[in-house]
């Protein structure tokens, strides 16, 4: 049985329990430490998995704490379980940056109503809300792919964070708001997510704590969890930027269908 964590903090107390000594990467805008975890051996190269850069698939972020417990290899693996704190706290947690006393939100027009309560309106059409309270942009669904870049009523939200509710009943650790999925506006006002920003000139904290890992321990096999579409998974190889890599990449790709 996989665990699943309701709060963040449980998963540092978690971490904490089973007596792992994580890194300090960074910290998430809340303040809450983003961390590594090192298991296994000595022998190079480095493995490198990390999980809960998409925060409503909190599969990933079980499935990394299982690894953290059962992988057994030579090869030094560095573990980051979460990277995205406040995603993993829900929507409530998210909206609680800057609103005080919120009320409870069951319905999305409990969220509706929240959001143009508190939130200048930026962008409003048909079923779509996105405002902005204090720091933080706040939707009531996801924007990804939904804007072209540079639209005007995103120029505020540069730099910063955009977060919606998780919406997938019936789907576990996921449920209405139990999640906030975080997107994030760049430099050049596109609504991009944690994930696309890996090979950019600017990229927010999350991303650059693994970047920066990366970059210190040169894995040579890197493994992002995510979870998507029932009970299989897929694999994604990407062609590599030298021969090398290609080598090793093809070494260990797994088959499409397993
Ligand atoms: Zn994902």
């Amino acid at each position: 049985m996989m665990k699943s964590f309701d709060t963040y903090a449980d998963l540092l107390e978690w971490i904490e329990q089973k007596g792992y000594t994580p890194r300090v990467l960074g910290q998430a805008p809340d303040g809450a430490p983003i961390v590594s975890i090192k298991i296994g051996g000595e022998k190079g190269p480095a493995i490198f998995i990390s999980a809960g850069s998409h925060a409503t698939e909190q599969a990933g972020v079980s499935a990394a704490t299982a690894l953290i417990e059962q992988l057994e290899t030579e090869h030094p693996v560095y573990i980051l379980p979460c990277r995205d704190p406040i995603g993993l706290n829900g929507f409530s947690y998210a909206l609680s940056l800057s609103i005080a006393n919120l009320p409870p939100l069951n319905t999305i027009d409990d969220v509706n109503t929240v959001l143009k309560k508190h939130g200048e309106i930026l962008y409003e059409k048909d079923d779509t809300l996105l405002v902005i309270i204090g720091e933080y942009g706040y939707a009531n669904k996801g924007l990804y792919g939904q804007f072209e870049k540079g639209q005007p009523f995103l120029k505020s939200l540069i730099g910063r964070r955009i977060f919606f509710p998780s919406r997938q009943e019936g789907i576990e650790g996921t449920a209405f708001c139990q999640r906030a999925y975080t997107l994030i506006v760049s430099p050049d006002a596109e609504v991009l997510h944690i994930n696309r920003f890996h090979d950019t000139a600017w990229a927010p904290v999350e991303s650059r704590c693994t970047r920066t890992l990366m970059a210190e321990v040169q894995p040579r096999l890197i493994l992002d969890l995510h979870e998507h579409g029932g009970d299989s998974f897929w694999f994604s190889a990407r062609h590599q930027q030298n021969d090398e890599d290609e080598m090793w990449e093809r070494l260990t790709c797994l088959p499409k269908h397993l």
